[in-house]
């Protein structure tokens, strides 16, 4: 089909202002990276870390006015059954927030990728700030998570897959460990940027026909969503669990259950719908042989610092 001249010409300058505005946000995205994870992975983070925690803050109070909080202040009832699940949680929530502590203070690099590749945490010292708390939650669903400020949140719908308390431990540290690399803010600065691409897009192509506007909206979400948010989502849920096995074998938990638990996860979402936490988990294959691949230094780490580990 031939296109008329004026059209065309529109289209060449919309065309160039797009150009332009992509342009100038990779040059922002790369000017914000920060050096090194302790994956090498570079993150682009262009909010502070007290806002961060605030939004942590918020999201946090208003989950506990609105979800039933076992044995929390606002309870009924607290049986001795759910009294001793909640401080059994804590207790391993405890042991967890202070061997990231310690870490942070000895500045000593990840010991379960190995000595010498490993990097230092990055983050410097974030863990002796955190306003650390552990809630219980009543529900089925199964889910947990640590909000920025080291806000964490266990659903009691998770407790039949964690099994153990090494398990709690494994899930634990693995919420632990997306906080700590501060992947809600990563995330938080990943969606600013994608707005003010999507605004300035929408500016440049706004008196185009609304077919062709949907068309080339919807191209970019996507490129988004697979380009930069998918791939960065599994990033971060590697990352996560390295950090996870790092604290593990710090507050003396068995590492050997993290490939089991992520097994059982893996079972969990067998059904048609996939619950939450597994929603952005990467594929199960290379998770185990990521495990499997730093198990035996991660089992040094643990006998070094804790003693034989149990036989199995
Ligand atoms: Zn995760």
């Amino acid at each position: 089909m031939r296109i008329p001249r004026h059209v065309r010409g529109g289209l060449g300058g919309r065309f160039m202002i797009i150009v332009v505005v992509i342009v100038g946000l990779a040059a922002y995205w790369f000017s914000n990276q920060k050096e090194g994870l302790v994956t090498g992975r570079k993150q682009m983070i262009t909010i502070g870390l007290e806002e961060e925690v605030q939004m942590g803050f918020q999201a946090y109070s208003e989950l506990l006015q609105t979800e039933p909080v076992l044995c929390g202040r606002g309870a009924n009832t607290c049986s001795v059954e759910d009294g001793e699940t909640v401080r059994a949680i804590q207790e391993v929530g405890r042991r967890i927030a202070q061997a990231a502590i310690d870490w942070e203070a000895e500045g000593a690099p990840m010991t379960v990728l190995g000595e010498e590749t490993a990097r230092l945490p990055p983050w410097g010292s974030l863990a002796d700030k955190f306003d650390w708390s552990f809630n219980v939650i009543q529900s089925d669903t199964p889910n947990a998570f640590c909000l920025p400020g080291g806000y964490v949140a266990f659903y009691t719908g998770i407790l039949p897959t964690a099994a153990n308390i090494d398990g709690v431990a494994v899930i634990m540290g693995h919420e632990v460990g997306h906080a700590l690399a501060r992947h809600g803010a990563e995330r938080v600065s990943q969606q600013k940027l994608m707005q003010i691409g999507q605004m300035a897009a929408g500016a440049a192509i706004g008196d185009m026909p609304v077919a062709q506007q949907r068309m080339i909206m919807g191209a970019m979400g996507a490129g988004a969503q697979f380009g930069v948010l998918l791939p960065f989502s599994r990033a971060h849920e590697s990352e996560a669990d390295m950090i996870g096995l790092e604290l593990l074998v710090r507050a003396c938990y068995d590492p050997r259950e993290a490939p089991l638990l992520w097994g059982r996860m893996v079972e969990l979402g067998g059904g048609e719908r996939p619950p939450e936490i597994l929603s952005t988990h990467p594929d199960p294959e290379a998770r185990m042989t990521r495990f499997e691949e730093v198990m035996p230094q991660a089992i040094a780490v643990y006998e070094r610092r804790c003693g034989p580990l149990p036989a199995r």
